[in-house]
């Protein structure tokens, strides 16, 4: 009996632990196919000091050298013009008509498709940005001089399903997260070691719960709150930027905050009950 409410405990802690790293490496993965266009010909990421041309059938940015090696044609399946061109104002101001900004003041997206099989297939579907929103054209990372979200720049993904998508995952892995925090600290009473080694466990593992729990039924909402304020027609204020990074901040360094508190937990646990007699006896 005893056995097995070790190996539940123990489990709840890892699986626990597994989901946090498992987010982390999610949204490692999802971000780093958000924030940097590509070229659509060679898929690689384009740098600010390359030259581009602008497709003006579909309004696509390219290399200039990627375009000049495929006859001077856009490198996206498409209907209609696809010669390449420096893009100058005339031209973009041409493609502006065409391509009509949402109406809700979202970003536009569209799916776009590379030509030629000469990559494989999981990389020859792309996402070109149409239209940007305030906050997007003004989003940059550090080390650029301009947003690298413009029209006509392709993604591997949208950026904003990118966040969508990782505000589901954070959730699901806070609710796995409370779930598997009320088994551990249940467990935690009837497992070995006990005494002081156990106080902290037990310790530990209810700041863990509670610091989840807050990022669950507080955090989140607030995040998701300013997000909507980011997705509007206006641009938003330098002071509403500031406090959506530094509501991520928060939730990173909650998310990490439990991540410690866990492992911490799970490294007590696997102490065995000999080496802290073991210890005792040294010290006495
Ligand atoms: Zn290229
Ligand atoms: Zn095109």
């Amino acid at each position: 009996m005893r056995r097995s409410i070790v190996a539940i405990h123990v489990v709840a802690l890892a699986v626990w632990l597994g989901s946090l790293a498992f987010s982390f490496q999610v949204a490692g993965r999802l971000f780093g196919g958000a924030r940097k266009p590509v070229c659509p010909a060679c898929l690689k990421t384009t740098t600010e000091t390359e030259t581009l041309v602008v497709c003006v059938g579909c309004g696509a940015l390219q290399h200039q050298a990627c375009a000049k090696a495929r006859n001077g044609l856009c490198s996206l399946e498409h209907l209609g013009l696809r010669e390449c061109v420096p893009p100058d104002e005339n031209v973009l101001g041409k493609l502006r008509k065409i391509v009509t900004p949402s109406l809700t003041g979202t970003s536009s997206w569209t799916r776009v498709r590379r030509t030629g099989e000469d990559v494989p297939p999981e990389r020859r579907l792309l996402w070109r940005l149409d239209a940007c929103t305030p906050a997007l054209s003004e989003k940059k990372d550090e080390g650029e001089s301009k947003s690298r979200f413009v029209p006509g720049a392709c993604f591997e993904l949208p950026y904003p399903a990118v966040g969508d998508s990782l505000a589901r995952v954070f959730e699901g892995s806070q609710v796995l997260g409370i779930i598997l925090g009320v088994i551990g600290l249940g467990t935690a009473f009837l497992t070995r070691p006990g005494g002081a080694m156990r106080l902290m466990r037990a310790g530990a593992l209810a700041l863990a719960l509670g610091l989840n729990a807050w990022l669950l039924f507080s955090l989140s909402p607030d995040i998701a709150a300013k997000r909507l304020a980011l997705d509007a027609p206006g641009a938003p204020t330098a002071e509403e930027k500031a406090a959506f990074g530094k509501l991520h901040g928060m939730s990173l360094g909650g998310s990490v905050g439990v991540a410690l508190l866990v492992l911490t937990a799970l490294t007590l646990a696997s102490v065995r009950r000999e080496d802290v007699v073991s210890s005792e006896t040294a010290t006495a």
